[in-house]
């Protein structure tokens, strides 16, 4: 459930004031509950995603791995993030080649997005209401819906109050 506050960050209720560590702590707890194994380079990769706020490409996750000495070659930095996409932990941007961590991991969800395309910021919600539309508008051309992506460009309420100025 996405919940507008005030400010225009869509937040679920769970969400309210979480701090990073908050959201890192969630993914644990989701993996711990469903038998999956949070490895150091998963969670390192989960922590650097949280805290850099914006989407990375997986070049800058890998280089963030690499100063810490939690992995070395590209192939773990995608290995860490494949794991964090698959559970929904982490979504990937496919307009920008990149990776963002999820608003409110833990529960599984098809993720949408919009992007402001002045300075990359992104806000995730939910998406349950589009797949379905498009589920109903294909039903006649023998397709099954499987995935959708969601990417809105726009701008973000900073860069549109400084385009006005
Ligand atoms: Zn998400
Ligand atoms: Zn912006």
């Amino acid at each position: 459930m996405v919940a507008t506050v005030e400010g225009g960050e869509p937040l679920s209720a769970a969400d309210e004031a979480m701090e990073p560590d908050g959201r890192v702590r969630q993914v644990e707890a989701a993996c711990a509950a469903r038998g999956l194994n949070l490895t150091p380079a998963r969670r390192r990769a989960l922590e650097i995603l949280v805290a850099a706020g914006r989407p990375l490409g997986a070049y800058d996750v890998l280089a963030a791995l690499q100063r810490d000495g939690v992995a070395q070659q590209p192939p773990a930095a995608y290995r860490a993030l494949d794991f964090l996409t698959a559970h929904g932990f982490a979504h990937k941007l496919r307009t920008r080649n990149a990776y963002v961590a999820c608003e409110h991991p833990g529960a599984a969800h098809e993720a949408a997005f919009v992007l402001c395309r002045r300075c990359g910021r992104v806000v995730e919600t939910a998406l349950a209401p589009e797949r379905a539309t498009l589920a109903r508008l294909v039903a006649g051309s023998g397709f099954t819906v499987e995935q959708v992506v969601v990417e809105a460009q726009g701008l973000c309420p900073d860069c549109r109050t400084a385009g006005t100025a």
